[in-house]
């Protein structure tokens, strides 16, 4: 279902003509349409007809709005059920074009085109698909696999290095918790360039695709998939809330330090290997001052959380690295102590 394109995207054209579509919907934002499109077009060899969608880059786009604003064009355009959307972008695009082939029509096709390193590794598999609600993240969406992913790694030339380094928390996550030659590899990287990390994407994606297949609709091993994310999510709505975001995978980042800090705490991981992960993850992401948050503040957003049941504090947590353990619950006490940690490594 993965298929990594070479230079004239034959993959993606002999996927064209073996499938027939009635017409072809490109979903592009701005920074896409400048930067991606030109090259995807330049090699498509279709008779399909060709339309593009253009939504405006950022995260506040991804809404019930743009979702019907869509919709709509499609109607308008007569778009039928054997229409094709290909989503070429970041996260907001393959989970926005996902969610609304989703449920045009009661669902078309759609393929995945990622073009950040976020949603490479990412958000392009696994089939979930959504829109942010008020200010709940992701609140609305469905489970729905695109019938193909299509990867072309020369698209990161492109990206700005902040958006690098946020899908790089991603992979450094697949590695600890599923393959520690991975993990190795990536913390090798001297310079996080596009160059250095394009040969580490293709193994970040079969991990998630493994844990994916084994799982689809997260009743267990995919859980793993949120370590680092419990205390991360946390902060990353703190600082939004006070329009103040923080980059994903820096709260990725953040939470992973904790996290692993937590497993240590909770007896599940020793303290060699601990101290290794965390001096790993701060070569490549500096340390973010939390003071203003209290950690109550922290912890009230972790008990709301929705992967929380009866109050108990769910986390996905560490063995080792390469080893993850899932629905463990820890103590208010522990989830302190490691955020108290953080916060000195932040002094120092
Ligand atoms: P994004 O889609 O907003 O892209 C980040 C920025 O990079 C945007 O400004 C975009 O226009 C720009 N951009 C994209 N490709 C570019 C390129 N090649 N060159 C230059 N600029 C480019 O953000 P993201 O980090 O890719 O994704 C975040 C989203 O993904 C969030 O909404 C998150 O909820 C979602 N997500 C979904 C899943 C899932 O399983 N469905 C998993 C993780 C994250
Ligand atoms: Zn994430």
């Amino acid at each position: 279902m993965i298929q990594f394109l070479d230079q004239n995207f034959s993959q993606l054209n002999h996927f064209l003509t073996k499938d027939t579509y009635s017409r072809i919907f490109i979903l592009v934002d701005e920074n896409t349409h400048e930067n991606c499109l030109p090259i995807l077009l330049g090699n498509l060899e279709t008779s399909t007809e060709i339309e593009i969608l253009e939504i405006e880059a950022g995260e506040e786009m991804k809404n019930i709005q743009t979702a019907i604003h869509l919709w709509e064009i499609l109607t308008e355009m007569h778009a039928d059920r054997k229409a094709l959307i290909v989503n070429l972008g970041g996260g907001v695009v393959t989970d926005m074009g996902g969610f609304v082939a989703a449920t045009y029509k009661r669902g078309i096709s759609f393929i995945n085109v990622p073009t950040t390193l976020l949603a490479m590794c990412d958000a392009s598999i696994g089939g979930k698909t959504g829109i942010d609600l008020m200010h709940y993240k992701n609140m609305v969406g469905t489970f729905s696999l695109p019938e193909h992913i299509f990867v072309y790694p020369s698209f990161l030339s492109t990206l700005p290095s902040d958006q690098l380094l946020s899908g790089f928390a991603e992979m450094l996550k697949h590695g600890l918790i599923a393959d520690k030659n991975h993990w190795n590899s990536l913390t090798q990287i001297s310079d996080l360039d596009a160059e250095n990390i394009i040969p580490h994407v293709k193994r970040s994606m079969e991990i998630k695709q493994n844990v994916v297949d084994k799982d689809f609709h997260e009743e267990n091993i995919r859980k793993t998939l949120n370590f680092g994310h419990t205390i991360g999510h946390s902060l990353e709505s703190l600082f939004l809330e006070d329009n103040t975001p923080i980059l994903h995978g820096e709260a990725v980042a953040l939470g992973m330090i904790c996290e692993t800090y937590l497993s240590k705490l909770e007896n599940l991981i020793s303290e060699e290997q601990s101290e290794t992960i965390i001096k790993g993850i701060r070569s490549k992401f500096s340390t973010i001052d939390i003071s203003k948050y209290s950690n109550e503040a922290i912890v009230a957003i972790l008990v709301n959380d929705k992967k929380n049941s009866n109050s108990n504090i769910n986390f996905s947590l560490l063995h080792c690295i390469g080893a993850a353990v899932f629905n463990h619950q820890c103590q208010t006490e522990n989830i302190v102590k490691s955020l108290n940690y953080y916060r000195n490594l932040c002094n120092n």
